[in-house]
């Protein structure tokens, strides 16, 4: 068979009309070749199929008009500094006038006598009478030479491109023409027929003459919310081949045998009953068994453990370390931060304090000597379980027999750490723990290559935290609650949100306002300030000290956001709450609740707050579950912002769009998988799908 998909392969400067010039321009976009130009959806759709004559437009339509700009200039107004660039358009039924706001490059663009197509809404201005305001607008050649061309741009529905550097919408519809008139009537089809057919979905070269060229009738509204079946199709494809790659390589390393095998008998499960210390929740048993499920296949666990803050991972993480270490195997347990990595390495211990079992503690504050001598035990197999930074571990240590990874907070530092393991020739058991659950479209798509726990219950004895969003005119009535608090013996945090672009003076409002509260608001209290700039080990005396009661007032920028647990901790006050996401407001508010004590979260607010600023400070005074926290915040933000595209393994997508299409993601995910069940009908797609799925995807091969 012919390597699929010739003619798409094809650069883009052998179109006509593309030189080295538009060529660099196209590249500079992404686009090289014909493919990649056909897969670029205009950005919207425009119905030039019924030109309506100037005429007959009614104050308040939107319509498209085409004809001659017959005089246009810029003209001055009485507000300094604005123009508005004016013309006169007409066609065979009459004229109209057309204003451009605050337009003056356009002296450059248009001229008398040019011949123009207008999209816009025929309006009254209070001076002018009617117009077309600020439309679209484009320039179509009338030269006779190009006759064809015309029919491409006006008569149909058209299509227009987001414009990329010098090559304009126009240009671009002429050369996706150019290409679609290349493909072979046969073009080769990447998705298995039956798929196609079970789905409705039209074949490859027609769904791709529709998306760009759509037929008279077909519905403009389904066109512009890329709802039609050609549309879908193309968005389909793309996730199709992803989801068969991801599966592929899931499907691969389970192939792959580890070199420990765990074991689970009477003896084992006693030794877990004696390590626990309360009765796990219905969620944390079901997670635990998940899990001992895994460890006790041949071929290594690759699991997700997610649940909210405060439900209790940890202590299933310990479970699964206690199994490995009863089986023989070493355990590293790995946190993002120092202070994380101390935190765990305290509970580690005291849980295991009955235990024969040795617990190490490896961070870059430790002195050389003692991470050397550290290192040799590890390596000598006499240490059993290793607490430390991601870095440290993965590093600078050396295991004899390393059964067990645990991963806390997986997003902050993506799926890099597994491909490493993998590289030092490790085939260990990996538990991934994150308290940002991840929306089940997230879940197919970035953890496709990981099996997922969820816990979604809470240990009993919490009270839900209280929050309310407040206006800054009421910070009064906050330091008064926050008074009463403290009084009684608790503490608080202030925290302060830093932005990177104005780091600088975000930090300084941190700093001057930890001496405001310091001084001027809570003199008889004890106020201290945690930012990221600090050295770490002033950093570790202020959470100890806030640890030990004796700071009350901890005001921070977001670095507590992570893991910290002060149960004595009663109020979070988060100012500036406007400029937060909604899965890191949820995280900050995880700091508190977490002891018996009636808790609080206030979000302090300031304006100007946008729409979805609102809507944020709505979800989270309505709402304590971050499952539910974490659809909204991907419904606001969109997938890319709440997980950051790359390093959280997040594909790049060319046609499709994670929030609109997300069941089609999933559908996809069923049909890959049905498809390598029955056998992958074409294998030489299959193929292809596996040799370009990283570079498509702009993923690294890692798995
Ligand atoms: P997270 O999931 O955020 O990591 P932790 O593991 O830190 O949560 O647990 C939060 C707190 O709840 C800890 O103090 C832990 O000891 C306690 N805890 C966990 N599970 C239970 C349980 N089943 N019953 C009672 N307390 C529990
Ligand atoms: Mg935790």
């Amino acid at each position: 068979m012919s390597p699929p998909g010739e003619v798409l392969q094809t650069a883009l400067q052998y179109l006509k009309g593309v030189g080295p010039r538009k060529a660099a321009d196209f590249a500079r976009a992404g686009l090289h070749t014909i493919e990649d130009l056909l897969y670029r959806f205009p950005l919207r759709y425009e119905d030039r199929s019924n030109l309506r004559s100037v005429a007959s437009v009614q104050e308040g339509e939107t319509v498209t008009v085409s004809g001659e700009i017959v005089q246009c200039g810029l003209r001055p107004t009485r507000r300094p500094g604005f123009r508005i660039f004016e013309a006169l358009v007409r066609d065979t039924s009459g004229s109209t006038r057309v204003a451009w706001f605050n337009s003056s490059f356009l002296q450059d663009q248009l001229h008398a006598r040019d011949h123009i197509v207008l999209y816009g809404t025929l309006e009254r201005n209070p001076y002018a009478g009617l117009q077309f305001t600020n439309p679209d607008f484009e320039l179509i050649e009338t030269d006779a030479a190009d006759a064809e061309v015309d029919t491409l741009h006006t008569g149909r529905i058209v299509p227009v491109y987001e414009r990329a550097r010098s090559i304009t919408p126009k240009m671009q519809r002429r050369l996706v023409a150019d290409a679609l008139l290349r493909l072979p009537a046969d073009l080769e089809d990447p998705l298995p027929a039956d798929i196609r057919a079970r789905l409705g979905f039209p074949d490859r070269r027609s769904a791709l003459e529709q998306v760009h060229f759509p037929s008279a009738g077909t519905p403009l509204d389904a066109l512009n919310a890329y709802r039609t079946p050609a549309q879908r199709r193309l968005v389909f494809e793309e996730f199709f081949r992803f989801q068969v790659g991801l599966l592929l390589r899931k499907r691969e390393s389970e192939a792959e045998r580890k070199a420990l095998v765990t074991r689970v008998d009477d003896r084992i499960r006693d030794a877990l009953r004696a390590v626990l210390p309360f009765r796990l929740t219905p969620g944390q048993r079901v997670a635990l068994k998940e899990i001992a499920d895994d460890m006790q296949r041949t071929h290594p666990m690759n699991r997700l453990l997610q649940g909210d803050v405060g439900a209790g991972k940890t202590i299933v993480a310990v479970l699964a370390a206690v199994l490995a270490m009863e089986n023989g195997q070493q355990v590293a347990f790995m946190a993002p931060t120092e202070i994380l990595a101390e935190q765990h390495f305290t509970t580690v211990q005291r849980l295991l304090a009955g235990t024969r079992f040795r617990v190490a503690l490896l961070t870059g504050r430790l002195p050389a000597a003692e991470r050397r001598s550290t290192g040799k035990a590890i390596a000598a197999g006499e240490m059993h379980l290793v607490v430390g930074t991601h870095a440290l571990v993965q590093k600078s240590v050396r295991f004899q027999a390393l059964g067990l990874v645990i991963i806390d907070e997986q997003h902050r530092f993506g799926v890099l750490q597994r491909a490493l393991l993998r590289e030092k020739g490790l085939q260990p058991d990996i538990l991934v723990m994150t308290a940002t659950p991840i929306p089940r479209t997230l879940a197919v798509t970035t953890y496709g290559d990981l099996d997922v726990s969820s816990i979604r219950d809470l240990p009993p004895g919490r009270t839900p935290v209280r929050t309310a969003a407040k206006p800054d005119s009421r910070r009064d009535e906050i330091y008064a609650f926050l008074r009463t608090e403290l009084d009684a013996g608790r503490q608080a945090y202030i925290v302060y949100p830093i932005i990177e672009e104005s780091e600088k003076t975000d930090l300084r409002a941190a700093t001057e306002m930890a001496d405001h509260l310091a001084h001027d608001i809570f003199p008889a209290y004890r106020v201290a300030l945690l930012h990221g700039r600090l050295k770490q080990d002033a950093k570790d005396r202020v959470m100890r000290a806030f640890a030990a009661g004796e700071i009350q007032i901890l005001v921070s920028t977001t670095v507590i956001e992570v893991g910290i647990d002060v149960a004595n901790a009663t109020v979070m006050v988060v100012e500036h709450a406007e400029r937060f996401g909604l899965s890191q407001l949820h995280q900050l508010r995880g700091r508190v609740g977490r002891g018996s004590e009636q808790s609080s979260c206030i979000l302090l607010y300031q304006f100007p707050i946008t729409e979805d600023g609102r809507e944020r400070l709505k979800m989270m005074t309505e709402s304590t579950d971050g499952f539910l926290i974490a659809e909204k915040d991907l419904e606001l933000r969109g997938p890319g912002d709440v997980f950051g595209t790359r390093q959280a393994g997040l594909p790049t997508l060319r046609v499709g769009d994670l929030r609109r299409d997300h069941l089609l993601m999933e559908c996809a995910r069923q049909e890959a998988s049905a498809w390598l069940d029955a056998g992958a009908s074409n294998p030489a797609w299959l193929d292809e799908f596996r040799r370009t799925w990283g570079q498509r995807y702009g993923l690294i091969g890692v798995g």
